[in-house]
């Protein structure tokens, strides 16, 4: 198909989901332009990369969301890592989330789909874990991929494989409207040139920013602060999910400590030393040894979040303006969905009852705007 004949989308903000739908649809030829403001700040080269559907404790629809999205996320990635050639570090390496007493534990939204540890078993599967913890729930079915080094870059690869355009630096200033009808956006390029770039459809993926460009969109940044520290490889197998740290170890033995809860933090920047001293007594009451071992980077970033903490997806009231934003804590969970979804609801196919669901319960028609 020549590239004329392709259909022309906008992407704006090339975070992880941006680039999740640009590799979408350039692989169902369409022809894709995405404007970022701005890569290194987005959330998806943050993000722990937990898959944690069932440790993050999800109900309702977004449990369910959680689960297709898993199903989906293994040929997914592995398209990715074929057209880019970048493994990713997808593993289904289980999360275990451990508790203080039973009432906790039974208590937890997701208790059924988790296997039970007794205190002995949480130190068989958890190396000197503190012993402060009594049981823990196993969710086997959860994981983990490496986004922060290798999945973002895997997608950009991909994408400028399939003929995706990339305007680095380009911040969208305005969506440009007629007789309600998306015709392009309104951008500050890296010149410092303001030009209007035309479009066919638009896709609003700014993360934790959207609000800036669509004022009628209610998401929020929360701030969330993470480092990493390098223990002995294989020393830690699976995730440990605590109740206000978690420790997602990769192949290498890196071990990303994350993160602090920040929600009125606006888009104040950096680490702060509450923060890190949060993610460190984080760490010795998850496993004391591992406060020995040394710390490698910290980071920050903001977290999409919306009132419900659920995503806002699909259509707009604007033809041809098309939403995916406000993934708040589980973005790269996901992000394979997000995409499908899209991608099906562009192209007119037919859903399953399911897809109807979160279509219409994660609708920006929910809010009263
Ligand atoms: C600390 C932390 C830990 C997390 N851990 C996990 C995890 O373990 N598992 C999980 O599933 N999710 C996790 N997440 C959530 C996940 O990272 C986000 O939900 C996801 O990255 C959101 O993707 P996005 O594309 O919407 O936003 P982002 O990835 O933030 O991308 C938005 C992009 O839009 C660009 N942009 C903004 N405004 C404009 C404009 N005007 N013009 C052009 N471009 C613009 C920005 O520059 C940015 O690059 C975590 C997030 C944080 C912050």
């Amino acid at each position: 198909m020549t590239q004329e004949s392709k259909n022309s989308i906008l992407i704006i903000g090339g975070g992880l989901i941006g680039l999740s739908i640009a590799y979408e649809f350039a692989r169902n030829n369409f022809k894709v332009l995405v404007l970022s403001k701005n890569r290194s700040e987005s959330a998806g080269f943050v993000a722990a990369g937990m898959l944690a559907t069932h440790a993050e404790g999800l109900e309702d629809e977004l449990l369910t969301f959680g689960q297709e999205s898993q199903n989906l996320i293994p040929k997914w990635i592995k398209n990715i890592e074929q057209d880019s050639g970048i493994k990713c570090g997808l593993k289904q390496c289980g999360i275990i989330v451990p508790f203080k007493n039973k009432e906790e534990l039974k208590e937890f939204p997701t208790y059924k789909y988790g296997k039970y540890l007794s205190k002995k078993d949480l130190q068989t599967e958890i190396n000197g874990i503190n012993s402060t913890w009594e049981h823990g729930l196993l969710f086997e079915q959860d994981g983990q991929i490496d986004n922060r080094r290798r999945l973002m870059r895997a997608l950009e690869r991909a994408c400028s494989l399939h003929g995706v355009k990339f305007q680095e630096g380009s911040e969208v200033q305005g969506l440009n409207v007629e007789k309600n009808k998306i015709t392009g956006a309104t951008v500050l390029d890296a010149t410092g040139e303001i030009k209007k770039i035309n479009c066919e459809k638009a896709f609003l993926c700014s993360g934790a920013w959207s609000k800036k460009i669509f004022n009628k969109i209610p998401v929020y940044p929360v701030k969330g602060q993470m480092l990493s520290i390098q223990g002995p490889t294989n020393f830690l197998k699976r995730v440990i999910f605590g109740p206000k740290t978690y420790l997602v170890p990769r192949d290498d033995g890196l071990i990303v400590v994350g993160a602090t809860v920040e929600k009125n933090s606006k888009f104040n920047q950096g680490n702060t030393p509450n923060g890190i001293n949060q993610l460190q007594e984080g760490i010795l009451s998850l496993l004391p040894e591992a406060t020995k071992w040394p710390q490698m980077e910290h980071w920050w970033g903001f977290r999409p979040c919306t009132p419900d903490l659920k995503p806002i997806l699909g259509k707009s009231k604007i033809e041809n303006l098309f939403l995916a934003t406000g993934h708040y804590r589980n973005g790269v969970l996901f992000s394979a969905i997000t995409s499908n979804l899209l991608l099906k609801l562009v192209q007119n196919k037919r859903f399953k009852e399911t897809e109807i669901n979160f279509l219409k319960k994660f609708s920006l028609d929910r809010f009263d705007i």
